[in-house]
């Protein structure tokens, strides 16, 4: 339940921040710790594609972006999320699945959310190069084209990697197996979760 503090605001019942390369199934394992917790997954990479459906401004400047494997702009990305947690179903809190993926982002959301990165569970989510190979090459989506997919892992390692030293000293940081099955990952998130609630 959540509960009023003395400033009034609603505490909330969890910040999750999922970190990890393509293929480590962070929007799976995001999808399943949402519905537990009744709390919205936001996914940027599903929103981009939303927008790209629908033939959206936002669309027209992301699509190619994507379709290339590379990360979009910084501010693109900050401003949909600002507009997405400021909507009322994520007051009691929110899982961000695929945010932020730059220093610049993590910095960004500091400032977007109260108490920052010190109010956020992070799950680093670590699978073997090899196996993300394999499940990126089965999938059906058409940034999980062959070359496509190594350069979206290049953007991680460049890029998102750096954002470990920026979580890690945090109490909430949790390094995930994620070379296991769907449902004892889950399991595991879930126990972490309850341990320090
Ligand atoms: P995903 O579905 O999370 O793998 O995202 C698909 C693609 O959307 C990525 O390869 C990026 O091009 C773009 N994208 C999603 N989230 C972000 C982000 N936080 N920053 C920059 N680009 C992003």
């Amino acid at each position: 339940m959540a509960a009023a503090n003395p400033q009034g605001d609603v505490t909330p019942k969890a910040r999750i921040i999922f970190l990890g390369p393509p293929g480590a199934g962070k929007g799976t394992q995001a999808a399943r710790l949402a519905e537990w917790l009744g709390v919205p997954k936001i996914s940027t990479g599903d929103m981009l594609r939303e927008h790209i459906a629908k033939g959206t401004a936002i669309g027209k400047q992301a699509g190619p972006i994507i379709n290339q494997g590379k990360l979009v702009p910084d501010e693109l990305l900050v401003t949909m999320i600002r507009e997405r947690i400021a909507e009322p179903d994520c007051k009691q809190g929110f899982i961000l699945d695929g945010f932020p993926r730059t220093v610049g982002q993590a910095h960004s959301l500091e400032s977007l959310v109260p108490g920052g990165a010190a109010t956020f569970d992070i799950f680093d989510m670590e699978v073997p190069r090899e196996e993300l190979l394999k499940r990126l090459g089965s999938r059906q989506r058409i940034d999980d084209a062959g070359s496509t997919v190594l350069r979206r892992l290049q953007e991680y390692d460049v890029r998102t990697l750096p954002l470990i030293d920026f979580y890690k000293a945090n109490a909430r940081f949790h390094r995930v197996d994620g070379f296991r099955d769907v449902e004892d990952v889950q399991k595991d998130l879930r126990s972490r979760l309850e341990k320090r609630a």
